[in-house]
């Protein structure tokens, strides 16, 4: 990717209406790469000049309700990254406090202590902008995720590919689910004739409120989809001998497997509850870099990881992630926060580049109330598609991006 320039076809000058620099003279170095032309590359890389940083709200059509969490909006946050060669670059972050310890107050103030670490620097190099992010802050996932979509789609852009085919990765079907938040038992047979309604085949139930509620809620879901794929999240809301009660009372409603049981930090209790029922378990809170998906490999914890460009930092661990995840024979599945169609179609092209990625839980800008992006993430009957456009596809449209707030 490091020797990527910007001769990379009609395509890709056609996505850089964002600049009018002209190519630089390594586009011609790069056919007719002598050793002096090499140096020269490595002497004059691409430089990020300067990065922009959105508040990027969202409404939601109704409160999102999960058992650490409300949200009434996504409160997400842009970051724009301009180069002196052309290309851009858009990420989104969308921080869901209660699991990745971000804001999106947090994020704007990480996002401008960041931006001084990344001006000036090559965008093509992206597995140095990435260490060096994750030096600086070894946490705050979510903002650092933006970031490295938006060096993504610059790369692509200067290659004049698609993210998944800079990645190595293919089309393949990608069937997402639609998933049913914390509801009133009464209320869950309606929302799950909802989903099938829309089209979509596989439900997403959230669940960890209580026992006796949450078997009535994924019984009551049951019968108003009998032939649906269903899959149930706890997001923590359970301790041990809970989960074991409500996932063995689950057994014989076909569950495909369940999120994240029991809090983030057991993750022995993960493989004691995963060795104790007959549906699967998936680490989500549990898993965020490499380093905790080799700990959950350590462990024997579960035989399925979800993985969420907000939690790994971006696409870049995430493939590490996946590497990680197909070593050990476990299944994975990439999920979502509350990302428009910019950050959910990031995800897809991460998807597309990890063949370990057997489950797609990319559904959540359907629950926004305005479409603020061009591109991105469509989908159609459950079946996901994404721009064959070069970078990742998707930025604001150009009426949002007139009003859209930025910070100093
Ligand atoms: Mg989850």
């Amino acid at each position: 990717m490091g020797q990527a320039g910007p001769g990379g076809g009609e395509g890709s000058r056609s996505a850089w209406k964002v600049s009018s620099s002209p190519a630089r003279p390594m586009a011609k170095a790069a056919v007719n790469c002598t050793p002096a032309t090499q140096s020269t590359q490595a002497l004059n890389p691409m430089r990020i000049t300067a990065i922009d940083i959105h508040p990027f709200d969202i409404k939601m059509r109704e409160p999102f309700r999960i058992a650490t969490a409300t949200m009434d909006r996504s409160p997400n946050v842009l970051v724009h990254l301009l180069t002196d060669e052309g290309p851009d670059g858009w990420g989104e972050a969308s921080p869901l406090h209660s699991i990745v310890g971000e804001t999106q107050g947090i994020c704007i103030a990480a996002a401008k202590e960041i931006r001084p670490l990344l001006i000036g620097k090559d965008p093509l190099d992206v597995a140095e902008r990435v260490r060096e992010m994750d030096r600086f802050l070894p946490h705050n996932s979510t903002i650092k995720s933006a970031f490295d979509m938006a060096l993504y789609d610059i790369a692509g852009k200067a290659a004049g590919l698609p993210v998944y085919r800079l990645l190595g990765g293919a089309k393949r079907p990608m069937e997402t689910d639609l998933t049913i938040g914390l509801c009133k038992p009464k209320d869950a047979g309606a929302k799950a004739a909802a989903v099938l309604a829309k089209g979509f085949k596989i439900i997403k139930v959230k669940l960890g409120t209580g026992l006796k509620d949450d078997v009535a809620r994924l019984t009551a879901i049951r019968e108003a989809a009998p032939n649906a794929r269903i899959r149930i999240d706890a997001n923590q809301g359970w301790d041990r001998v809970t989960a074991v009660k409500a996932l063995t009372a689950m057994e014989e409603l076909e569950v495909e497997f369940c999120e994240q049981p029991l809090p983030a930090e057991d993750v022995e209790g993960l493989r004691e509850v995963g060795g104790s029922v007959g549906i699967p378990v998936m680490a989500d809170e549990a898993l965020f870099t490499p380093a905790s998906a080799l700990r959950l490999v350590r462990e024997d914890a579960c035989p399925y990881f979800n993985v969420k460009l907000s939690k790994s930092g971006g696409i870049h661990n995430a493939l590490k992630i996946a590497s990680i995840a197909e070593a050990a024979g476990i299944k994975c599945m990439v999920g979502c926060m509350l990302e428009s169609r910019l950050g959910l179609g990031a995800a897809v092209h991460f998807a597309r580049a990890a063949n370990c990625v057997e489950f797609y839980d990319l559904d959540m800008c359907f629950e926004h109330t305005e479409e603020l992006v061009a591109g991105g993430i469509s989908v159609k009957n459950g079946m996901i598609s994404i721009p064959d456009e070069p970078g990742i596809g998707a930025a604001p449209t150009p009426e949002v991006l007139k009003a859209l707030p930025r910070v100093d």
